[in-house]
């Protein structure tokens, strides 16, 4: 009971409302709970759609709705925006920062951390003016910007060989971010730009994908990443496997392969998707615990995904270490349901059970009506992919009117359309202020 008389429920919080988070919080509305879902973003960002986003296929409102859109209706979910800096596992309670920031303290019974990934330079932190990552809508902003900004910086371009390295765009990881992209960015170039220019021809555009492993898309095995890479060449993407980048700089990259020999490529534009690490979160939790965190910062968690000693502290999603089992969307929604599942059987005095997680298999979209899918053992490419792609993506993308403007955009997105493109002169080059004015200091007068 509280001081005033009223039955004191059980409260989670849940740190981070990506796909884990979001799970857990929404599998809890008939429970008889208080949840916090407190995460620094207002947004769920759906992050297997980023690169659609960035090549100016659906608007960023259709993949990241406002976390207080999707609660509006489950009464007992309350959303803070707010930036979670630490823990008091003694006196279970959330340390986080407001928006103004005031420190925040969110007393709790049970906790869901689910603050996930972030992009990692790998020790490289000077690589990311000149590479962005794909992880936040921020992120993918700027990727979009940098690329369909450097076909019209292409266009005021005298000189051939500035011409031809601003048409060139380097992708670094061929994982399905980095082979999604590549396929997109070729899409694009081919179809949607080759209409719009005067001057130059978008369609030359060259787009080079490097990645230190044998092949693209190496985990989903040697038959779908084969059909992957047939694709890809298909549509026009340079495949250049078991290069590594050891430079990158606002002029281009240097690759080193495992020979020691290192090439130079020119390309103004290059995205970084080769790297991930976990939440600092991960860290503070492992410290305060006692639990070991693998090399990425994940935590090593009990077979229930809690932290030994500490019961009520679930980890969930990218952020936990368990069974190698690996950071993608399904392990973070089946471990968020597995959690709120296992908040309530408590309750409930009921008999819980270990995480089991059922592997749905995964997908990558490599353009026009292609994508490798790999579902529960069925293996398919080319259009029946597609298909499948679609179907599984619509499934999964959080509300109606998203659903629908996707499906839309999709569909337009095949006669060449991509209209979601808006940026200025003031963002289209690697680092604001001092490259500008390097280029324009090293650049002559034109006259068009
Ligand atoms: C570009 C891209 C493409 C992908 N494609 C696929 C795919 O095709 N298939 C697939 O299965 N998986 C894919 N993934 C992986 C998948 O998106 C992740 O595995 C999944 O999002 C993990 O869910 P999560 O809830 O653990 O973390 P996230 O979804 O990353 O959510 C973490 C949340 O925590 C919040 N947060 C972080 N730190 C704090 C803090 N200190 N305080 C408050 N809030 C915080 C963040 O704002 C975020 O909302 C992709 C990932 C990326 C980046």
């Amino acid at each position: 009971m509280s001081a005033d008389g009223a039955a004191v429920r059980h409260r989670v919080v849940v740190v981070g409302g990506g796909f884990g988070g979001l799970f857990a919080a929404r599998r809890l509305r008939r429970t008889a709970v208080d949840v916090t879902l407190v995460d620094r973003s207002a947004n769920h960002v759906f992050q297997p759609m980023l690169y659609q986003f960035a090549t100016g296929v659906v608007p960023a409102a259709t993949i990241a709705p406002p976390h207080r859109s999707i609660f509006r209706r489950i009464k007992n979910v309350r959303v803070l925006l707010a930036e979670v800096v630490g823990f008091d596992l003694d006196r279970r309670e959330v340390r986080a920062r407001a928006p103004d920031g005031g420190e925040l303290t969110l007393p709790y019974d049970s906790v869901i951390v689910a603050a996930g990934f972030r992009t990692s330079y790998f020790g490289h932190d000077e690589f990311a003016p000149y590479a962005p990552g794909m992880k936040t809508i921020d992120e993918a902003a700027t990727v979009g910007r940098r690329i369909f900004g450097a076909f019209e910086v292409a266009e005021t371009c005298e000189n051939p060989e500035e011409r031809r390295a601003w048409l060139t765009f380097a992708i670094v990881g061929a994982g399905p971010t980095g082979v999604e992209l590549a396929g997109q960015v070729r899409q694009a170039a081919a179809h949607t730009l080759r209409r719009e220019f005067r001057t130059i021809d978008p369609s030359s555009a060259r787009v080079l994908l490097f990645d230190g492993g044998e092949k693209p898309l190496a985990t989903f095995g040697d038959h779908l990443s084969e059909r992957a890479t047939r694709e890809l060449e298909k549509m026009g993407v340079e495949l250049h496997m078991g290069c590594l980048a050891t430079a990158i700089d606002d002029q281009g990259l240097d690759v080193r392969t495992a020979d020691g020999t290192v090439t130079r490529h020119e390309a103004r534009t290059v995205v970084w998707t080769a790297g991930v690490s976990a939440s600092p979160l991960g860290r503070m939790l492992a410290a305060a615990s006692g639990a070991p965190a693998d090399r990425a910062g994940r935590v090593e968690v009990l077979p229930d995904c809690t932290l030994p000693g500490h019961p009520e502290v679930f980890v969930i999603g990218d952020l936990m270490s368990l069974n190698h089992l690996p950071g993608v969307a399904e392990v973070a929604m089946q471990s968020g349901l597995h959690a709120a599942r296992t908040i309530r059987y408590r309750l409930e005095r009921r008999e819980t059970k270990p995480f089991h997680y059922v592997d749905m298999g995964s997908m990558a979209y490599i353009g026009r009506r292609h994508a490798v899918v790999d579902f529960r053992g069925l293996k398919l490419s080319g259009f029946l992919g597609w298909l499948m792609w679609l179907a599984i993506h619509l499934t999964f993308l959080t509300g109606f009117m998203n659903r629908f403007t996707a499906l839309f955009n999709w569909l337009t997105a095949l006669t060449g359309t991509r209209r979601v493109r808006v940026f200025d002169v003031s963002n289209v080059t690697p680092a604001p202020g001092a490259d500008v004015a390097h280029r324009a200091a090293t650049t002559r007068p034109r006259s068009l």
